[in-house]
């Protein structure tokens, strides 16, 4: 049987980011991202065999990005698409794993829409357009909430009065479970362990961070919850804080809910502390010529990181390594580096050399011989898409 092509999307607001995956190869033979969409600079831009390129949809919306897509997956398939894999960011409590659409399976989505007011409306979108554009093929949403539906009852649950969770479903859901789930297996291939028998702390560290305590190829527990908002510093969101910041804000600042969540989201993290950028490589160089606000950024970044996963330490019955992936997991040694040194508790001690020369795609061990594994793993979240995509196929 010839190798098969997915095509996996994710959809935004106003973006589509998309990937061709062919189940042989390690290269994308196609990808790219459609934005601004539904204004009038509204661009498809894309990469093809090292080649880009770039088509202007003015006004186009998510179903004019895709028509366009279509011609070049024909394209850069071969001819011969087997499946879609849609991103979801939301699965709530109904999906514990990767779906086929059916009209039930999109109800649910919507029907969970109220838990990722800005994801799922979006998720749906790209998933209406696509099943009118391509009816023919199988699709499959795939959630990032589904890898952590084996989180245990004391893991998910807040301390807040029961029925928030029984009839508003106010609990800890948890994000990134694609990547969580795919470096976490990738960790035990590298370090020759079987995934169902080994316990992992995985750090995904992009525009937004989270940790994961995988035990047995399942999560038991991560930072982020009812929303990812939760846990870690990010790029522009605080992650944890006094949950009576919000009271304190409104009633000495006179701030409306809408203010607090904007600033809690798209002004805070790396981006307020800093008050110079969300981007971790600017920051290191800015850290790098004396800027203060940078250099505190990157500390208290570091410092929250090891204390998360110092606490998911709790999840775990023997720590098998830590895995460090998303962009700046995959490409700061001195994230890693000053991460590893609060951690000494967990007796984890980095290689110098090892460190530096994971980056730019590079993985592999970074710690010193004789203390716990600590491995840099290239996450791959569009190829888990289209393996799950492909499982549910052959299903
Ligand atoms: P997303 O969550 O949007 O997928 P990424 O996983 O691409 O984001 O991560 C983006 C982050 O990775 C940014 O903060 C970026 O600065 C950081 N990053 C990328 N390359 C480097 C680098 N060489 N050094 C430090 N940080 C980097």
């Amino acid at each position: 049987m010839p190798a098969r092509n997915i095509l996996v999307i994710n959809c935004g607001s106003s973006s589509i980011k998309f990937a061709l995956v062919n189940e042989a190869h390690s290269q994308f033979p196609l990808h790219g991202l459609a934005e601004c969409l539904g204004s009038r600079d509204a661009v498809l831009r894309w990469q093809r065999g090292g080649e880009k390129d770039s088509l202007m949809l003015p006004q186009g919306d998510h179903r004019a990005a895709l028509a366009q897509l279509l011609p070049l997956v024909q394209g850069a398939s071969g001819g011969t698409l087997h499946g879609i894999g849609h991103r979801v960011v939301h699965g709530g409590e109904r999906f514990t794993s990767a779906q086929r659409l059916t009209p039930e399976v999109i109800a649910a989505i919507r029907a969970i829409a109220p838990l990722a007011p800005l994801h799922n409306p979006a998720s749906l979108q790209g998933i209406d357009a696509a099943l009118s554009l391509f009816p023919q093929l199988p699709q499959v949403a795939v959630f990032d909430t589904a890898f952590h539906q084996s989180l245990p009852e004391h893991a998910y649950r807040y301390a807040v009065p029961e029925t928030l969770y029984r009839q508003h479903g106010v609990r800890r859901y948890g994000f990134h479970g694609t990547s969580h789930r795919y470096v976490s297996r990738r960790a035990a291939e590298m370090a020759g362990l079987a995934v169902g028998d080994s316990s992992w702390l995985v750090a995904h560290l992009g525009n937004g961070c989270s940790t994961c305590a995988v035990v047995d190829g399942q999560s038991r527990d991560t930072s982020m919850g009812l929303t990812p908002l939760e846990g870690l510093v990010m790029g522009t969101r605080s992650g944890d804080v006094d949950p009576n910041l919000h009271g304190h804000l409104a009633r000495t600042l006179g701030w409306s809910l809408e203010e607090i969540d904007r600033m809690l989201n798209k002004d805070s993290g790396l981006l307020g502390l800093s008050g110079l950028s969300n981007d971790m490589r600017s920051l290191e160089q800015a850290r790098e010529r004396g800027h203060a606000g940078a250099t505190l950024a990157i500390e208290v970044f570091c410092y929250r990181l090891a204390k998360s996963l110092a606490a998911l330490g709790c999840a775990l019955p023997q720590l098998d390594g830590l895995v460090f992936t998303g962009g700046i997991g995959e490409n700061s040694p001195l994230v890693r580096s000053k991460t590893v040194a609060h951690l000494r508790l967990l007796h984890l001690a980095l290689d110098k050399e090892a460190n530096a020369r994971c980056v730019r795609g590079v993985g592999g061990a970074i710690h010193v011989p004789g203390h716990p594994r600590v491995l840099v793993v290239p996450t791959n979240e569009e190829r888990q898409i289209a393996l799950d995509t492909l499982t549910l196929l052959e299903a």
